[in-house]
């Protein structure tokens, strides 16, 4: 365990309690562990393990490539602006791949397919990119990052790229739609320098290739140029290595149940395998290719569709087989608990913003409740798949976040259930619902817990809902309005009648006597007094005075007394007294 917990770089203590979690005996650190308990450890770490004879041990170091190594297709996503021509790219491809024979005349949409000696994964690239990265897997070799080269560079190009480079995938440009009488491949590679990107053929060294996806021209060189890019990663995988692999999508089909689309990365899937998916579990029951057709096994890079999961999985999810059921539930019992631990701290994290919300609304006397930190605003997400999932919570990402953003407390795949009310209400979140319904048992507890509940099966809509969710969740904006000024002339202290002691004053308050210069003084507003044009003191008015009565306004030209809330006596001749009050609007997200 010691030689194991030191590769990994993982403290001891953390080892063990990690085996305790799998319901493993403490062992003494330098017994070595069971094969299969080390390679569950691992793979949590990220790590897949091998076993190998232990003469292997006296092979010489840096011998990395072994003898039952394979080379694998390179795996690629596609990114790029909206409209640019990701999906008419791959559409492309697709039918390059039935015209060339290699699919046999079909194709199943499974979320990702091979043409051209190259693994195209078909999720949006965004979505991808950012789930995955979540999750710390790193399913693809090479991004194709696309642009329309009658347009250059736009906004999501731009999100592309730092996807892209946070997620340190080398990359090629595909200049699309070179057919269009405006395209110029060359200024759409210029357009690119601002984002730091410099093409080869500008000196630099992003490799770029002009097609047509609409004429289907240029895709034999985008394939050759990304086999290019795989062969410098010299990619291989280990077929008799222990599975790990990744969930690109997951749904539930009615035919089939839970079915997951996944992609190895090393090792061989085949039916009957007992397999864990994040928290979910299962036996492999049938394996579908990119063809419609059933495997028998899987592959590195090769995508497959499989069914035999009980939960949908989301994805980005790491795959693994593990020998027994036993074991299965023992992996899914230690990851639940420990996003059980996850899911307190997001609850302690909204329980604090919304006191920070309360605290911001109570102090935002001195102008709006603008702060440095936006307002983390509980949201709990359903969808109907984990593609869904995966689409609307990274467009929950995207909304404005100066003054407020969602924290996301529950993302799940599945129907509306009370339990997820019950969920939402203890974190003070609002539930959307993407592409589910809310029963009228689930719609009425939601009513009674005070639950927001939106669900849509538009995208777009829940976004405008979310954004909604914010804006109520800010405290309203403050602007002070200015509406009168007074010259303090003198104080007098008086002995405070019934009706002044009632509202806590003082038993001798002290007066501070004015002319009110501009605008009026009223007895329900706020007043600052200035002192050399410094703020001295600020407090509501407690008693406005005009001779002997008690006035609700006295206007310019009139003098009166005032008596401020808590008593403040330290009015001092010459003190500029500013009478104000406040406008509340309601809050804007921008
Ligand atoms: P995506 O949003 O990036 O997936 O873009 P689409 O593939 O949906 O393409 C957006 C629009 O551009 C569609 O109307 C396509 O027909 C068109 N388009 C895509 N590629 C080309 C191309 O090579 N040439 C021309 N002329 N139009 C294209």
């Amino acid at each position: 365990m010691r030689g194991l917990a030191a590769a990994l770089g993982v403290p001891e203590a953390r080892m063990a309690s990690l085996l305790a979690e799998l319901g493993e005996e403490a062992v003494a650190s330098d017994i070595p562990l069971d094969f299969e308990v080390a390679q569950l450890l691992a793979l949590e770490h990220g790590v897949s393990l091998t076993l190998e004879p232990l003469a292997d041990a006296t092979r010489p170091a840096g011998a990395s490539v072994r003898a039952e190594d394979v080379v694998r297709p390179p795996v690629v996503a596609i990114l790029g602006h909206v409209d640019h021509g990701k999906t008419s790219i791959l559409d492309a491809l697709r039918a390059s791949r039935i015209a060339a024979g290699e699919a046999g005349g079909i194709t199943q949409r499974i979320g990702a397919f091979v043409a051209g000696g190259i693994t195209w994964v078909d999720t949006p690239g965004h979505a991808l990119f950012s789930s995955m990265r979540a999750r710390g897997a790193a399913l693809t070799d090479v991004a194709l990052l696309v642009v329309a080269a009658d347009q250059g560079a736009q906004e999501q190009t731009a999100e592309a790229i730092r996807h892209i480079r946070a997620a340190s995938v080398p990359f090629i440009v595909a200049l699309n739609k070179m057919d269009k009488p405006g395209a110029d491949a060359h200024a759409a590679r210029l357009s690119l320098l601002q984002h730091g990107v410099v093409a080869e053929e500008l000196g630099g060294d992003v490799p770029t290739v002009e097609l047509s996806a609409v004429r289907r021209t240029g895709l034999d060189s985008l394939c050759e140029l990304l086999q290019l890019q795989a062969e410098l990663l010299e990619l291989r995988a280990r077929p008799l290595a222990p599975v790990s692999g990744t969930v690109l999508e997951a749904d539930v089909s009615q035919k089939r149940g839970v079915v997951a689309t996944v992609l190895l990365q090393q090792g061989t899937l085949r039916a009957g395998d007992i397999i864990v998916a994040g928290i979910s579990w299962g036996r492999v029951r049938t394996m579908l290719g990119d063809d419609g057709r059933t495997r028998e096994m899987a592959t590195a890079g090769v995508p497959v569709q499989l069914s035999g999961l009980r939960d949908v999985p989301r994805s980005g999810d790491r795959l693994v087989v593990v020998a027994s059921e036993r074991r299965a539930r023992q992996l899914i019992e230690a990851r639940v608990r420990r996003e059980l631990d996850e899911a307190g701290d997001a609850r302690r994290m909204a329980r604090r913003a919304r006191t920070a919300a309360r605290t911001a609304s109570i102090g935002a006397a001195g102008g709006s409740a603008l702060s440095d930190q936006p307002l983390a605003v509980p949201v709990a997400v359903k969808a109907e798949s984990s593609g869904g999932l995966e689409a609307i919570v990274s467009a929950l990402a995207t909304l404005p976040a100066r003054r407020a953003q969602p924290l996301v407390v529950l993302a799940a795949v599945g129907a509306l259930t009370e339990a997820d009310v019950e969920h939402a209400g203890t974190c003070g979140a609002a539930l959307i619902g993407y592409n589910v319904a809310a029963s009228a048992r689930v719609k009425a507890a939601a009513a009674a817990a005070g639950v927001r509940i939106s669900c849509s099966p538009i995208i777009y809509t829940l976004l405008d809902e979310a954004r909604e969710i914010l804006r109520a969740a800010l405290p309203p904006d403050r602007t002070e309005q200015r509406v009168g000024r007074a010259e303090l002339l003198d104080t007098f202290v008086i002995t405070a009648n019934a009706a002044l002691q009632g509202k806590g004053a003082p038993k001798r308050p002290v007066v501070g006597g004015m002319r009110v210069v501009e605008g009026s003084v009223k007895s329900s507003a706020l007043v600052r007094v200035l002192r050399a044009g410094e703020c001295v003191h600020e407090a509501e008015v407690l008693s406005l005075r005009h001779f002997k009565e008690d006035v609700s306004e006295v206007t310019k030209g009139s003098e009166c007394g005032v008596i401020l809330e808590g008593g403040w006596a330290g009015w001092q001749p010459g003190d500029e007294v500013l009478c104000l009050t406040y406008m509340e609007t309601e809050a804007s997200l921008e």
